[in-house]
């Protein structure tokens, strides 16, 4: 349904990430109900591909900018949707200083756009803010258990860090800012090379190539197909009053890896072995989302079993590898790195 603003007009939306997986579904969930819709992605770890369809669309408008880098909207902005952060943990691994200055100098950035144009403001955070959970399943008043000088820091300290500064924002009265914490999510347009579970042991079932398990594959996680959390983000970014308490989005049903790459396995041609590696530093060995509060608030919850998205899932990445490689609009690290200037390594 059109959602109105204060002016009684359509809706101007800013989605920063919105040429990533979740982000570019977001984009059309938006548009679809009538709003306009600005996407700011620097690519880093999205892909124009991914909103190509939409960039013809008369409300729909792409900016390539980095978001650790000043940003202003002429129009009037009624909504701000920050997801522009590397998400899976190879690809935020990679650049650790951009992760945690995307996280930090990115949000403040945004929030400071959302302060001067009044709009509200959701923050994509994770339920990495959980790290490793010494309880289970995962509620919001649990503080979490997170290494902070460890490999995952950049992303997870970087996402407490930007929940400090919604949080901050909010009480000061400065920003109508929200903080959902988003758990594993999958479906199509996840990146065929993006390391995440999901992509990494479908591409290979499809490939008839061995899938690789880190550890023994007992540990655990929880799946949601990005429309049940698209329609969530919606739910919370559109709540009134600000319920100014974090917000889970996941889906509750528990797998193992191992479980998970049985039922890949078996929705593929063929049997592909499984290589078991050691498992990564700091891995979490358990994750499942309480979403009492998610049901209370926003009378939401996920729809979408993981058998049934995990077809639909399949079948877009086996159409997609079908089809000839997927160009990736590309902007060169050093080109676009915000460490470059802000944190740059000492040369000599
Ligand atoms: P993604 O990598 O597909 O999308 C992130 C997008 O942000 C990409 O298009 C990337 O190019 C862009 N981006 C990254 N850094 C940027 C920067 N500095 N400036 C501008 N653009 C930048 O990941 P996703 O799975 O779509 O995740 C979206 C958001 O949701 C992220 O903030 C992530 O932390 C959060 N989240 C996702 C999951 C999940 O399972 N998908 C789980 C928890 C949290
Ligand atoms: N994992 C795996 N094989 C892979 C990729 C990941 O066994 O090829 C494991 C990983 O060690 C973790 C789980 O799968 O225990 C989920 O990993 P992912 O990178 O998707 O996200 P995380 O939830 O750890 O951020």
């Amino acid at each position: 349904m059109l959602q109105v603003n204060r002016r009684g007009k359509a809706k101007t939306v800013l989605v920063a990430g919105g040429a990533g997986f979740v982000g570019s579904h977001l984009c059309d969930a938006l548009l679809g109900r009538g709003d306009s819709v600005i996407c700011v992605d620097s690519y880093i770890t999205g892909s124009l591909d991914n909103v190509r369809p939409l960039t013809n669309h008369p409300r729909f408008r792409l900016i390539e900018k980095d978001v650790c880098q000043f940003l202003e909207i002429e129009e009037p902005l009624d909504q701000i949707y920050n997801l522009a952060c590397a998400a899976s943990p190879p690809q935020y691994q990679a650049d650790p200083v951009h992760t945690m200055m995307t996280c930090v100098a990115g949000t403040g950035n945004l929030l400071a756009l959302a302060e001067r144009h009044g709009a509200s403001f959701l923050q994509a955070s994770t339920s990495e803010v959980y790290g490793d959970p010494a309880e289970h399943p995962q509620r919001e008043d649990y503080r979490g258990n997170v290494n902070c000088t460890g490999p995952r820091a950049c992303y997870d300290e970087g996402k407490r860090a930007a929940e400090a500064l919604c949080f901050d924002m909010l009480r000061a009265g400065r920003v109508d800012a929200r903080v959902p914490r988003i758990f594993n999510t999958y479906g199509p347009r996840m990146q065929a090379n993006d390391g995440r579970i999901v992509s990494n042991l479908i591409v290979p079932a499809l490939s008839g190539k061995p899938l690789t398990i880190y550890g023994s594959g007992t540990q655990t996680r929880s799946f949601c197909y990005v429309s049940d959390l698209v329609s969530g983000l919606i739910a919370l970014m559109d709540l009134r009053p600000n319920p100014g308490v974090p917000v889970n989005l996941g889906n509750p049903g528990e797998f193992t890896i191992n479980e998970l790459a049985q039922m890949i396995r078996s929705m593929v041609p063929g049997r592909t072995g499984i290589v078991y590696k050691p498992l990564p530093k700091d891995d979490p060995q358990r994750r499942r989302p309480d979403i009492s509060r998610a049901r209370e608030l926003l009378d939401w919850q996920p729809t979408v079993q993981l058998s049934e998205g995990l077809v639909s899932t399949v079948e877009w990445f086996a159409n997609s590898l079908a089809r000839r490689p997927r160009r990736q609009a590309t902007a060169s690290r050093s080109h676009l790195n915000p460490t470059a200037s802000l944190m740059a390594p000492a040369q000599g």
